[in-house]
């Protein structure tokens, strides 16, 4: 049997029955299991097969067109609690398609408000939604739990810096950035909790006969391969960011390449949580999307690294613990919380 990495359990929330198991090397599979039913046994995943059998589940109708996903994968969904950064024009998507697929709890972080530049992308915004300024994590939650009523949603309207001890208790986390920095910073929080990471992003820049539209998808897989191995975050980029933070402007952002962004994560998600064919790649990848041809294909560099071994969080993967100071975003329910997880990690 894989590892299991203990920091899932030592840091969800007390009474909830989820926790993501993750297993590393050939053949094997992360999947999401109920906590309660955490024993050897509910692990079967077929080395080389695609299906594991966690729980018996109760499908809904409204879930039957999605059948061949297997049984269990409705429990799955349901219990399963997904967190994602960033509600604008790529984690509305996200999050629309994360409730019609199943999923019930959810945790949202974005700081800011709807504005009317913002209506040409994020869904479920409306005008009155501009007139009022609602902050974007609300209409995202409204948009949940219209396709869901029992859905729950975590809406932190912050920084998602400060809402770590949500989205550390949540089982895959969606980065739907726009910087490198808080890309750099998310996958190091999944990188030390052992979540799945997945990220989107677009851009649009100046080309030779017009524009480029184009944009990336990365699967970041504990123990695999992350951003950085992809040559996607770089130290030069890192420091150009730092040095501009001041003079950066709003990226250009059209709704459909983050239509495509945010669907081919949500294949990613689907495909690691409830795999439905045996030829799926069991490691991180990175897609490259290209708008101006309409193509998104598996980059490059995932075939040139095939062989290679992640090094960049040697020393701070599945550790758990804090990695930087909030500041004065530390709030006494986030110290509780850590005191809650320290004294749990050393049980
Ligand atoms: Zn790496």
């Amino acid at each position: 049997m894989g590892k299991i990495y203990s920091g899932f359990l030592a840091c969800s929330s007390g009474a909830s029955s989820r926790s993501l198991a993750f297993k590393r090397g050939s053949n094997e599979r992360v999947v999401l299991v109920s906590k309660g039913e955490r024993s050897a046994e509910d692990f079967a995943i077929q080395r080389g097969g695609c299906a594991a059998t966690v729980l018996g589940g109760i499908m809904t109708n409204w879930q039957s067109r999605q059948s061949f996903l297997g049984q269990e994968c409705a429990n799955t969904l349901r219990d399963g609690r997904v967190g994602i950064v960033g509600l604008g024009g790529g984690g509305s998507h996200v999050a629309q398609q994360l409730a019609h697929i199943g999923v019930e709890h959810f945790v949202l972080c974005d700081p800011d408000e709807y504005e009317d530049k913002n209506h040409n992308r994020t869904v479920g915004g409306t005008p009155a939604d501009a007139d009022a300024k609602t902050p974007k994590v609300r209409i995202a939650q409204r948009l949940v739990r219209a396709i869901n009523p029992k859905s729950t949603v975590s809406a932190l309207k912050h920084r998602w810096q400060n809402g770590l001890p949500f989205l550390r208790g949540c089982d895959v986390i969606f980065g739907c950035v726009d910087s490198y920095t808080e890309r750099d910073q998310l996958e190091r929080l999944s990188r030390r909790f052992s979540i799945p990471y997945i990220d989107i992003g677009m851009d649009v820049s100046k080309a030779e006969c017009g524009y480029a539209v184009h944009g990336q998808v990365v699967l970041s897989l504990p123990g695999s391969l992350c951003m950085h191995c992809f040559n996607f975050l770089r130290p030069e980029l890192l420091e150009m960011e730092a040095r501009e933070y001041n003079h950066a402007g709003g990226r250009p952002q059209v709704i459909w390449p983050n239509g495509i962004l945010a669907s081919t994560a949500v294949g990613l998600f689907m495909q690691l949580i409830a795999p439905w064919h045996k030829n799926v790649n069991v490691g991180s990848v990175m897609y490259d999307y290209d708008g101006n041809r309409h193509t998104m294909v598996v980059s490059p560099r995932v075939a040139a690294l095939s062989s290679m071994v992640c090094t960049h969080f040697e020393d701070v993967e599945g550790e758990g613990d804090p990695f930087w100071n909030a500041g004065d975003g530390v709030t006494s329910m986030m110290r509780a919380v850590e005191k809650w997880c320290s004294e749990r990690r050393s049980t």
